[in-house]
């Protein structure tokens, strides 16, 4: 039986004037990661996208499941394609809705006639093709309110198609439709969760990783380089900036007074990341900050690190507990990666008693004995940059 797919557009249906480049990137998404498995033609009407394949061993299943990590999409399902005729229909429909209707109680039947030239009014569809699955599943029963399966049936321009499947999608909207912004990546379990919830906001991610060799080790790096290619699943192509931050660290500590080493290594990490941001036209900075959790994400802290920036940095894992946050990880894969046990440049020169409650002046003074700039240039200039993209 021949069948194609069909995607709900999400909440950017709501919008206004501008819907047509959210329904366009979507498009342009979803094309992109279906392109390597094989040939498909699209068509798009009333907030759908028509995925029908062109080439004969296209594994449908391998389409749903990269339609599950593509933001955008409300809810998407296979149909099977039917001639424009009734008979042909109603068979088509026992035979493909045959396993869930069996497994089911209640169920009803919608229907959408694009096609106004077609024979049967939407109504009539309904309760004939109603009938004909009462007549096969004499167990069922209709319940138009709460029905277990709903069985649709579309008549469009050149076929009717039936589906009783609805997947949901990721939700949130197309990624690239909101523009771009940086994500401070560690290698732990909260920055990669702030990649994915900013990326379902439509944001285009770009990342920036700071290392500090010999403290930190090359595995470290690789560590995070395999998360980054990971959130590429959700989030699309991820610019890469990697940040040798030793010579800045070691001047903090050789520097400034001990008890504010992390909060100035902060500060220094939104400096550059800015300058990078600026570069590339990122708008925003991301940060996996969490409030309390641990002492330089107190409120007080982060009024010291939020000192020095000058464009909005988004912190979407604020107001989540840990166990919300990795509830999110296992479900995006980045867990496992996340708690391989390699050191992160934050561990390195860890205060012994960092303050909770810093006052900014104190900061500033601090910071301001040395002249970081010179370090911070170098910084800047030394940073690599690799692009990765989704697996194939
Ligand atoms: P995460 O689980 O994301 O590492 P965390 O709870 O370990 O967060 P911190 O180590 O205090 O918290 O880091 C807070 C945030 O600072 C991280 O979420 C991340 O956005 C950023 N960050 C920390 N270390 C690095 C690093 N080496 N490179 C880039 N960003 C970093
Ligand atoms: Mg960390």
């Amino acid at each position: 039986m021949k069948e194609i797919v069909l995607v709900k557009y999400g909440e950017m249906v709501l919008k206004g004037l501008n819907k047509k480049s959210f329904e366009d990137m979507l498009a342009k998404n979803i094309k992109r990661r279906l392109k390597v498995l094989g040939k498909f033609s699209y068509f798009s009407a009333q907030s759908t996208l028509y995925i029908t394949p062109q080439d004969e061993n296209i594994d449908l299943s391998d389409v749903l499941e990269r339609l599950s990590k593509i933001f955008g999409i409300a809810a998407f399902c296979r149909a099977c394609v039917c001639e424009k005729d009734f008979s042909d229909i109603s068979a088509k429909c026992l035979e493909y809705t045959a396993d869930i209707l069996s497994g089911a109680k209640t169920f009803k039947v919608t229907s959408k006639r694009a096609d106004k030239a077609f024979c049967m009014k939407s109504p009539e569809i309904c309760a004939e093709l109603g009938g004909v699955i009462l007549d096969k599943f004499p167990h069922l029963e209709v319940d138009v309110k709460n029905p277990e399966v709903t069985v649709t049936v579309e008549i469009r321009d050149t076929n009717a198609y039936v589906h009783a499947e609805n997947i949901k999608g990721a939700g949130g909207l197309p990624v690239g439709s909101s523009g771009k912004a940086l994500l401070l990546l560690s290698g732990g379990i909260d920055s990669p969760v702030a990649g994915y919830m900013m990326a379902k906001r439509g944001v285009h991610i770009e990342a920036i990783h700071y290392v500090s060799p010999p403290y930190t080790s090359d595995r470290a790096q690789l560590k995070v380089e395999q998360l980054c290619e990971k959130l590429t699943e959700y989030c699309g192509g991820i610019a890469f900036h990697c940040v040798p931050f030793t010579e800045i660290q070691e001047a903090i500590k050789d520097n400034c007074p001990e008890e504010y080493f992390t909060i100035i290594m902060r500060r220094l990490m939104m400096e550059i990341a800015q300058r990078i941001a600026e570069k590339d036209n990122c708008l925003a900075l991301i940060t996996g900050e969490s409030v309390g959790q641990v002492a330089s994400q107190t409120m007080a802290a982060m009024v010291c690190t939020d000192a020095v920036c000058r464009i909005p940095v988004f912190r979407p894992c604020v107001g989540m507990d840990k166990t919300e946050i990795i509830e999110i990880s296992r479900k995006i894969d980045t867990f496992d990666i996340s708690t391989l046990p390699y050191e992160d440049c934050c561990t390195v020169f860890t205060p012994r008693h960092p303050k909770v409650r810093p006052r900014l002046e104190d900061i500033e003074k601090a910071q301001n004995s040395f002249d970081f700039e010179p370090l911070i240039q170098k910084a800047v200039e030394g940073t690599q940059l690799k692009t990765f993209s989704f697996p194939k």
